[in-house]
C-alpha cells in the first residue's frame, strides 16, 4: 500500500465535498480587539474579528497581560514537569482555589485544555464506576464523546435538551446500576441552553451522577460568571462541573469542580491528567486574574448579552436568516457547504468581515452556518458595517433569506 497516496485520497475528498479546513492565519493586536491582522497570498491586511472564543476580550484584557507578565518574570516560561513531579506550581493551587470559590464547590482540577478535561475525567469515572451507565445528550461535545467511548461503559444517548427521552432511558435502566448524565449548558453551534434544573430533577429520581460542560458559559453567566448552573440556582446540584480557561477567561486550560474526593479521584486515577506536564505558571496566572476580574465585573456580561441582542435584532431586520438562540451566540443558516465557504471567503476578501464557515461534522449537513459571536467591544459602527456586508454578499451569492 503507498501509505502517501493513502492520505492525499482522504484529504481530496474533504476537498470535493466543499468541507476542506483553511485556517486564517491571524495576527490578533493586543489592546486593539476585535481588529486583527490578517495574512494572505504574502499580503496583511486589517480585518475585524466576527468568530471569537475569546467572548469577553479578556485574551487582551490589562489585568490578564500584566499578570502574565509578572508571572513570566517571577517563574519563567514552563511549569517544569507534571503536577506530581515538580511541575505543581503556586499559581496553579491558586487557580484551582479560585475556580472551587467560583463553582462554590469543595475543590476543583486544572488540565491543560478543556478537551482533556473532558476526556480525562469522563473517561476515568466512567471506566472504574463498575457497570456505569452513561446517558449522555445527542448533541455533546467531541470531547465529552471521546471520553465516554475511551471508558468503554455503556451510553445511551438522549435526544438534545429532551427531559423526557433521558427519563425513558433513565427508568428502563436497572436502578441499583450507577449512573451519570452528561450534559452542556450553552450549545456553542445552536446557542440554546439546557434545562439545568429539569435535568437535575430527573437525575436526582433515578439516582444519577450529573456530569455539566459549562465551557461556553463561565465567565459569561451568572452574577459572579460561574456559568448557567449558577443562574439557574442549580450548581450545587452538579455533580461535576466543567469548563475552560480559554474562552470567556481568554487564555488556556481547562478545569473541572466538585467535591474534594471526585476530585481527588480523578487527581489520582486520571492518566491524562497524571501524564502531562502542567499548564505554565503564566497561563495560571492570566487565568486566575481573569476569573477574579469577571467574577467581579457583572457590567461585562450585561453589556455582552445586549450586544448580541443587538446582532440578533439588526440582522432579523436585514432579512438574515438567523438559528434561533437564546445565548450570545448569533448562527446564520446556509445550508450548504461550498455556498457557506465562498460567503466566508469573500466576506473577509471584499468586506475585512472575519467568520469562519462552520460545516459538517461540526454540525449537521444542511445546517452549514457562520456562527457570528458579538462581544462587548464590537461596537454599533461595527455592526453596521457588518450587517451592510453580509446583506451585499447574502445579494450577490443569491442566499436564501429569512423565512
Ligand atoms: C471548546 C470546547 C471544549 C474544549 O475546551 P478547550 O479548552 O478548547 O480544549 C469542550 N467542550 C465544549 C462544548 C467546547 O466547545
Amino acid at each position: 500500500m503507498d501509505y502517501q497516496d493513502f492520505f492525499a485520497d482522504r484529504v481530496r475528498a474533504l476537498q470535493r465535498e466543499g468541507r476542506y479546513r483553511v485556517f486564517a492565519e491571524l495576527e490578533r493586536q493586543a489592546g486593539s480587539f476585535p481588529r486583527a491582522t490578517w495574512h494572505a497570498d504574502g499580503k496583511q491586511t486589517e480585518i475585524t474579528v466576527w468568530c471569537s472564543n475569546d467572548y469577553l476580550g479578556m485574551g487582551q484584557h490589562a489585568v490578564v497581560l500584566d499578570a502574565m507578565h509578572q508571572a513570566i518574570d517571577r517563574c519563567g516560561a514552563g511549569a517544569g514537569g507534571t503536577r506530581n513531579i515538580s511541575g505543581t506550581n503556586h499559581f496553579h493551587v491558586l487557580l484551582e482555589r479560585e475556580l472551587a470559590d467560583l463553582h462554590r464547590t469543595e475543590s476543583a482540577l486544572i488540565f491543560g485544555s478543556g478537551w482533556n478535561a473532558n476526556m480525562t475525567t469522563l473517561s476515568t469515572i466512567c471506566k472504574m464506576l463498575p457497570d456505569c451507565l452513561v446517558v449522555s445528550d445527542a448533541k455533546n461535545h467531541n470531547s465529552m464523546i471521546e471520553g465516554i467511548v475511551h471508558s468503554k461503559a455503556e451510553k445511551r444517548v438522549f435526544k438534545h435538551n429532551d427531559v423526557a427521552d433521558l427519563e425513558r432511558i433513565l427508568a428502563a435502566a436497572d436502578p441499583h446500576r450507577p449512573k451519570l448524565v452528561a450534559f452542556e449548558s450553552v450549545y456553542s453551534m445552536d446557542g440554546d441552553i439546557a434545562p439545568i434544573k429539569e435535568i437535575c430533577d430527573v437525575a436526582d429520581q433515578y439516582n444519577a451522577m450529573t456530569f455539566l460542560d459549562e465551557v461556553h458559559a463561565v465567565g459569561m453567566y451568572g452574577l459572579r460568571g460561574a456559568g448557567v448552573a449558577e443562574r439557574d440556582d442549580q450548581m450545587h446540584r452538579i455533580t461535576v462541573i466543567q469548563g475552560t480557561l480559554a474562552k470567556a477567561f481568554g487564555v488556556v486550560g481547562g478545569y473541572i469542580a466538585g467535591s474534594e474526593v471526585m476530585c481527588d479521584f480523578v487527581r489520582s486515577y486520571g492518566t491524562g491528567f497524571i501524564f502531562s506536564s502542567s499548564m505554565p505558571p503564566a497561563v495560571a496566572a492570566g487565568a486566575l486574574a481573569s476569573v477574579r476580574h469577571l467574577k467581579a465585573h457583572n457590567e461585562v456580561r450585561e453589556r455582552h448579552q445586549e450586544r448580541a441582542a443587538t446582532l440578533k435584532r439588526r440582522f432579523a431586520e436585514a432579512g438574515i436568516p438567523l438559528i434561533d438562540s437564546v445565548s450570545h451566540i448569533v448562527p446564520v443558516l446556509v445550508g450548504d457547504p461550498v455556498l457557506c465557504k465562498q460567503a466566508s471567503d469573500e466576506l473577509i476578501e471584499r468586506h475585512g468581515v472575519y467568520v469562519q464557515p462552520i460545516n459538517y461534522p461540526t454540525v449537521d449537513r444542511g445546517t452549514e452556518r457562520l456562527r457570528f459571536t458579538p462581544t462587548p467591544l464590537h461596537t454599533d459602527a461595527d455592526m453596521d458595517h457588518l450587517v451592510a456586508s453580509v446583506q451585499e454578499i447574502w445579494r450577490r451569492l443569491r442566499l436564501k433569506a429569512a423565512a
